[in-house]
């Protein structure tokens, strides 16, 4: 996950109290050195002593403790708010404060209500809190009411009152009113333009944040931080990175925000020399290495292919928390190396550690991944039932798929009828899968329409179906599925594969024609070919005939992307260096067998990760075992 950048204004103050009479002053002083609720009491019953208890001014001092110190005691203030005849601005500043550390925000808007119904004068401490109450309350109705209170008492100057109304916009999606107090704000510090840049972003805007940014007179840490993380969220990752160097061309500090952000962004393309230059910077420049960072960078190392490494950080951890534990699980499951992950999951019970919904995820993961059936039902009853995990959705769903892809349809299709819940797209999907690999005709076609049904816009579906179809030449339901897809407007999503080479990632689109070696690389793809073919390769042509697979039909087999970006790797790499690729979709079986058969005869290991797990190309063999 990128990281969020911290938004929030800092609490406003409260406003000055002042002390008027000299004898209050030893009393007040003491009540400033208060720690305990049993010491703050004394207080109390001394001010009553001395005939203060309808003072403003001193009874506004025992709330503040109450209502806001983290010694406090909010039922407390409140019973002692009830009893104050006539409370001021400082007074209701106070409550509606303490009401929204502990996020009773409605009590917050009621409590500004009475404010004014007693004629009681906000001032511009109320604000920033009231705002605030709005805007986790999720009520922009009332918020902007107290916007137009903000504009009618003259406090449109205050930069805590103008940040937090961006920022209450920009939570209710209405970007133009964010904009318009922008715009009109005296004077704007970091936190203005930060909120507005990470609203836009938010709300998948990333080119108007991008415009913010580039108007920002000043930019700090922060500023840059956003920014970045506005393009790793929105998946431009290689914008993120032109951002990161410049950023570090103008000697802005990288902090661990920014790192973990560019992790994620090295993490989307596969970029593992990049990723492998912050986490060295991490270790030199001393940004402590949290568990979040350090389970950041232990996920890019799993998912850029390179699980030694990822397994050096994680036991280097003094202290490995549940994500760092799930991470690495996770990252053996999905390089197929079901045992591993197992092990390491019994040392994860030796520790102590609980694992959650997620670790077991991955331990099903890692057990159909690697056909381990028994092992799964196993952890399936034993996580649940000693961890007392309530099995989702999703767990569901990770066991039809280990049972389907072990040809066990039957017991997949019972697990699917005595689920508590009915079963989603994701878990039909699974035994659609499992239906096309055991060539299941009849129930693959039943579970097929259902799941194009429950996911209409998902033209994996539609081409799984088809693909069922065709491998029983039943080439008119075949036709049927392209011109449902068509008539609904459903797109292929066109594979893509990326390959980095000395710090830079190029993309490659089945077929594309767009990169400046566009024509060396198709004479080495055809030179590439031939050289296979001698050792046996046949093209599957299948898939061609299908005319629907998940690549787009106008582009032969032989342009897929993942074969062009090999190429790529091949032309510009020396003898024997992996050659590792990610791809944004499933690798096709006629990519898959070119694959193993380029490892043997060029001599080398190639590593893809494709949508769902890795492949580990070596002499002539798969580790996944031509089982994905
Ligand atoms: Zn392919
Ligand atoms: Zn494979």
């Amino acid at each position: 996950m990128a990281a969020q950048v911290v938004l929030q204004p800092s609490p406003p103050s409260l406003g000055p109290r002042k002390t008027h009479h000299h004898h209050r002053l030893g009393t007040f002083h003491a009540l400033e050195s208060c720690s305990t609720m049993s010491e703050l009491k004394q207080f109390h019953s001394q001010i009553i002593r001395l005939g203060l208890s309808s003072d403003n001014d001193a009874i506004g001092r025992v709330l503040k403790f109450c209502a806001i110190s983290e010694f406090g005691d909010l039922n407390y203030a409140l019973q002692l708010f009830d009893r104050i005849p006539q409370p001021d601005a400082f007074i209701y500043n106070t409550i509606i404060r303490g009401q929204l550390q502990t996020q009773s925000t409605r009590t917050c808007i009621l409590l500004y209500t009475q404010m004014l119904c007693r004629s009681v004068l906000p001032n511009k401490f109320t604000f920033p809190s009231v705002i605030r109450a709005c805007c986790i309350e999720d009520s922009i109705e009332e918020g902007k009411q107290v916007h137009a209170h903000v504009l009618k008492l003259g406090f449109w100057k205050d930069e805590f009152s103008q940040n937090n109304l961006i920022h209450m916009y920009v939570n209710s999606y209405c970007l133009d009113d964010a904009r318009r107090v922008f715009d009109k704000m005296p004077r704007r510090d970091v936190i203005s333009w930060t909120t507005l840049i990470s609203g836009y972003s938010r709300w998948g805007l990333v080119d108007d944040a991008c415009k913010v940014f580039e108007m920002m007179p000043e930019r700090n840490s922060i500023s840059w931080n956003a920014m970045i993380a506005a393009y790793v969220q929105s998946s431009r990752f290689q914008e993120a990175f032109s951002l990161f160097n410049q950023m570090r061309a103008e000697k802005v500090e990288l902090d661990k925000f920014a790192a973990a952000s560019m992790l994620a962004a090295c993490t989307g393309l596969g970029a593992l020399e990049q990723g492998e230059w912050i986490h060295r910077h991490v270790e030199k420049s001393g940004i402590e290495l949290d568990t979040k960072l350090a389970t950041t960078i232990i996920d890019m190392y799993c998912k850029c292919g390179c699980l030694e490494k990822a397994y050096e950080v994680f036991s280097g951890l003094s202290h490995q928390g549940l994500s760092s534990w799930n991470c690495m699980i996770g990252g053996l499951a999905m390089h197929g190396q079901g045992e591993a992950a197992l092990k390491l999951f019994k040392e994860m019970e030796n520790e102590k550690v609980a694992p959650d919904d997620i670790t077991l995820v991955n331990v099903l993961n890692a057990c159909a991944h690697a056909g381990l059936v028994q092992e799964g039902r196993h952890y399936f009853d034993h996580v649940t039932k000693t961890y007392e995990i309530e099995p989702k959705m999703e767990h569901f769903g990770c066991m039809v798929d280990l049972l389907g892809r072990a040809g066990l349809l039957d017991e997949a299709r019972k697990l699917i009828d005595e689920m508590p819940m009915s079963p989603d797209a994701g878990v039909l999907g699974a035994l659609l899968g499992a239906c096309k690999i055991h060539g299941n005709i009849d129930l693959g076609e039943q579970v097929g329409k259902r799941v194009i049904e429950l996911e209409p816009q998902n033209s994996g579906r539609y081409i799984l179906l088809a693909n069922l179809y065709a491998s029983v030449g039943r080439w008119d339901d075949v036709a049927n599925v392209r011109t449902l897809m068509n008539d609904r407007g459903v797109n292929k999503a066109p594979g893509c594969s990326m390959i980095e080479l000395d710090g830079v990632v190029s993309e490659f689109i089945a077929g594309g024609r767009s990169h400046p070696r566009a024509k060396e690389i198709y004479l080495k793809v055809d030179e590439m070919l031939q050289c296979i073919r001698s050792a046996g390769y046949v093209p599957d042509t299948d898939g061609v005939l299908h005319d629907i697979d998940e690549e787009e039909k106008e582009n032969p087999l032989y342009y897929h992307s993942e074969k062009l970006a090999i190429a790529y790797g091949l032309l510009n790499t020396s003898p024997g260096a992996t050659i590792r690729i990610s791809k944004n979709l499933r690798v096709c079986r006629d990519c898959h067998h070119a694959s193993k058969l380029i490892s043997k005869v060029f001599d080398r290991e190639i590593v893809v990760r494709d949508r769902s797990r890795f492949h580990h190309f070596r002499g002539g063999e798969c580790s996944c075992k031509d089982y994905w």
